[in-house]
């Protein structure tokens, strides 16, 4: 079997295309995803954090209209923040979300800035976190890359990190980075994260409907070794 990576290229705007035509029927619908407010957006983000998008979609709602600024949010005491994200779990969000508020109202005046080192620079805010706002708020064709979509990449191209934490492998980030088009990149990164969750899934992926089985590295190798699809997660 050619080595997965050799020819990404084209695979690689395969996959894209494929993934944008799959999104345009199969895509999932979230308030943060109607917003282009960086500060709603990034709110999204951090309440995403190890928690499900269906138990994020109320309380972020919620949060958004109690709290609709950065100078609303920094105005709040941390027990009213509290009151607002307990249910999402993680004792520290609520104090994390008031140092946040107030960074960006002494750094930023109160905006959230569009580059990728001053998003770093802020509390709680790491890579996956700063490439989601710059591409979501701010339109860049940055990737997104969380486990999720490493499982994908693992599988389609047969791509495997070194390291022992695949998130924080630079040459996975470029990878993904390069395959963000150059059109459309929100919806790409949309529609890898649905398709991540809805086909290319952790455990009983659905590898029988899913449109990228002809190119899929590991369907071509399952199949040849006589399985119809992953029996376990690569
Ligand atoms: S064929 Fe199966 S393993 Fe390959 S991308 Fe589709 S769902 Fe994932």
């Amino acid at each position: 079997m050619r080595h997965p990576v050799r020819g990404m290229s084209l695979r690689g705007s395969r996959f894209s295309s494929s993934l944008l035509r799959w999104f345009q029927s199969e895509r999932r619908s979230f308030p943060w995803r109607r917003s282009r407010t960086p500060y709603h957006i990034l709110v999204a983000e951090l309440f995403l954090r190890k928690t499900q998008a269906k138990q994020v979609a109320p309380i972020y709602a919620v949060f958004v209209r109690r709290f609709p600024s950065v100078r609303r949010l920094d105005k709040a005491r941390v027990r009213q923040i509290r009151s607002a994200v307990w249910s999402l779990g993680l004792a520290t969000r609520a104090q994390q979300l008031k140092l946040l508020a107030r960074q960006l109202m002494e750094r930023f005046a109160g905006r959230v800035p569009s580059s990728e080192h001053e998003l770093l620079s802020l509390a709680g805010v790491g890579t996956y976190t700063a490439s989601a706002v710059l591409c979501f708020a701010f339109g860049q064709r940055r990737a997104v890359l969380d486990a999720n979509v490493i499982r994908v990449f693992s599988r389609y191209f047969g791509l495997r990190s070194q390291k022992s934490r695949p998130r924080t492998d630079k040459r996975l980030w470029q990878i993904a980075d390069g395959l963000v088009p150059n059109q459309k990149p929100r919806e790409y990164n949309w529609a890898i994260l649905d398709f991540a969750a809805k086909v290319c899934r952790a455990r009983h992926p659905l590898c029988s409907e899913c449109p990228l089985r002809k190119t899929c590295w590991w369907f071509r190798r399952v199949k040849r070794s006589g399985g119809i699809k992953p029996a376990k997660r690569p």
